[in-house]
């Protein structure tokens, strides 16, 4: 047994990462545990065939789905987890996300706590993460108490139009809240320099609030703070009685090494938190550490996510697209009394991304004609929460048990903005002047993962108490995406790291 910590985090991603930069003041001897490394800042960070095509920032591990069909997951392990990759899209949940809502599909529950429990730390993580946008645009906005600090990032001239002619048609496009370190009023302040290589693409040059460049490399100035890469945590050891992890098993460079703390964090993003529960039976705890309640791996949702590339006449040359969302459907729309989601652009997407869509476009098609008159969005539908969409291990394999739900919502959505998008478009036009590809991310797409161990008062139905410890494990908490009773249709990074401030101040009382 190597040395004793007061606490070991184990991730350093939305959640790991932004609860290490919130207990590295405290003085308190902190081991972070990492199993990828810092992400080499390479010309390869930008160059969309290593990163789309050759997918280089991704693990190469093999998963399989219900079907035992081969899964190559798009999830990355580094030092800032798949912030690293992130688009920055930053959203609070809606405060009726936060309540028991009836959708097409079914019901998304209620949660144990309320949109006021996570405002003061939607406040501070905004701040921390330099989210940028404006208050009173979008009309499904939670409340807040006052305006960004960081002012919203401007549109280019083609999505400006876009947005004059969205709101002639009465909508409410707003200003995607960022997190990107950008200032446009004195370009020598700003580390982002704006360019079209953002949403999906690590940032070559720190421009981008990841937890790694926002939380990780500030918090490992402090001398209490220590973080190991290349940290594969393999399992969580327990006392006699089962109550309490004495033991952390980690891989470094090949050899078995076991560091101890008075609380243990899992942060391994929603899939591998889960699976290292379930990796970690023992005799007490039979079916996975933590799992009396089998509900470990279960109710595992990833958003019904799709993307629509909208091809016109009007050249599109925007450099830096991601700025204008719709939220206008978010609760349904006349007909249809159900949630349908959110919608938001995507970063410009250029000729060697679409080629991986390319037989599903027009043969003989110019790609880079095609791209360079595209208008690109990105698509949120809830899924809702499902006993049998569950992480497993099978075989030491990771398997994704999971059958798409509340697909009528998506539906809805993709039809609906396909046709306002038309209709901007090409007005009254009968003639044809745009096109539209639309494709539905499959199941490998991973990138929105919650929901593994949900929080909740009931230990039967629940696996975490309200701040986020293992009902049957004293010093156990999962401080990631996995807490999500139900996903909402906005991002999520924006609530696991509130989320992780709000832990974080409860262990600074315990620790
Ligand atoms: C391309 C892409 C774009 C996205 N865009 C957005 C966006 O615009 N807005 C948004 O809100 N969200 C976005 N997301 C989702 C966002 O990245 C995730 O919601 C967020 O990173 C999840 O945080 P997490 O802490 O749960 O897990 P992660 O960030 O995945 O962190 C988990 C960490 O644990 C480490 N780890 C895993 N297993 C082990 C182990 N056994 N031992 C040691 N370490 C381990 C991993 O290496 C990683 O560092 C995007 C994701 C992707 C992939
Ligand atoms: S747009 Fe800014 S933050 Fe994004 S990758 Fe480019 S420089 Fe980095």
């Amino acid at each position: 047994m190597s040395e004793h910590y007061d606490i070991i985090i184990v991730g350093t991603g939305a959640g790991g990462g932004t609860l290490a930069h919130r207990l590295a003041p405290s003085g308190k001897k902190i081991l972070v545990l990492e199993r990828g490394e810092f992400l080499p800042r390479e010309k390869a960070n930008w160059d969309a065939v290593e990163v789309f095509q050759k997918e280089r920032y991704h693990t190469d591990e093999i998963w399989q789905d219900k079907d035992r069909r081969v899964l190559h997951p798009g999830t990355g392990y580094n030092v800032g987890g798949n912030t690293k990759v992130y688009g920055g899209a930053l959203f609070r949940l809606r405060e009726r996300d936060f309540e028991q809502i009836t959708h097409h599909g079914g019901i998304s529950p209620e949660w144990p706590l309320k949109y006021r429990d996570f405002e003061p730390y939607y406040d501070q993580a905004e701040q921390l993460y330099q989210v940028h946008g404006q208050q009173g645009l979008d009309p499904t906005e939670p409340a807040r108490k006052a305006d960004y600090t960081f002012p919203p990032i401007s549109h280019e001239p083609r999505i400006q139009d876009i947005h004059y002619r969205l709101a002639d048609k009465g909508l409410n496009p707003f200003y995607l809240p960022l997190a990107i370190r950008l200032n446009e009023v004195n370009q020598l302040m700003s580390d982002c320099i704006r360019c079209n290589t953002c949403d999906g693409f690590p940032c070559m040059v720190k421009g981008k609030s990841d937890s790694d460049i926002t939380c990780i490399q500030p918090a490992m100035n402090a001398d209490n703070l220590t973080l190991l890469t290349g940290a594969m945590v393999r399992r969580l050891k327990t006392s006699a009685s089962g109550k309490e992890v004495t033991g952390v098993e980690v891989e470094i460079e090949g050899e078995l090494e076991t560091f101890s703390a008075n609380i243990v964090v899992v942060a391994c993003g929603a899939i591998n938190s889960a699976v290292l529960l379930l990796r970690s039976q023992t005799d007490q705890h039979p079916n996975g550490l933590a799992n009396g309640s089998d509900q470990v791996g279960r109710n595992f949702m990833k958003h019904q996510n799709g993307a629509i590339v909208g091809i016109s006449r009007k050249p599109n040359p925007s450099v830096f697209q991601k700025t204008l969302a719709i939220n206008d459907y978010y609760w349904g729309e006349e007909g249809f009394d159900y949630p349908m989601g959110h919608v938001q652009l995507l970063g410009k997407v250029n000729k060697d991304m679409m080629v991986l869509d390319a037989p599903k476009l027009s043969p003989g098609m110019a790609l880079d004609e095609a791209a360079k008159h595209s208008v690109d969005w990105w698509l949120t539908a809830e899924d809702l929460p499902e006993a049998t969409n569950r992480v497993r291990l099978q075989d030491d394999k990771i398997t994704l048990e999971y059958t798409d739900n509340n697909t009528e919502a998506f539906n809805r959505l993709s039809n609906r903005w396909t046709h306002v998008l038309k209709s901007i478009e090409c007005g009254d036009t009968i003639m044809p002047c745009s096109l539209y590809f639309r494709k539905r991310i499959p199941l490998q797409g991973v990138a929105h993962q919650v929901g593994t161990c949900r929080f909740g008062t009931d230990p039967k139905t629940s696996v975490l108490d309200l701040n986020c410890r293992a009902h049957e494990v004293d010093n156990l908490y999962v401080v990631d995406g996995s807490f999500f009773p139900s996903s909402g249709a906005v991002n999520p990074s924006l609530t696991i790291m509130a989320n992780a401030m709000r832990v974080g101040d409860h262990l600074l009382k315990k620790l």
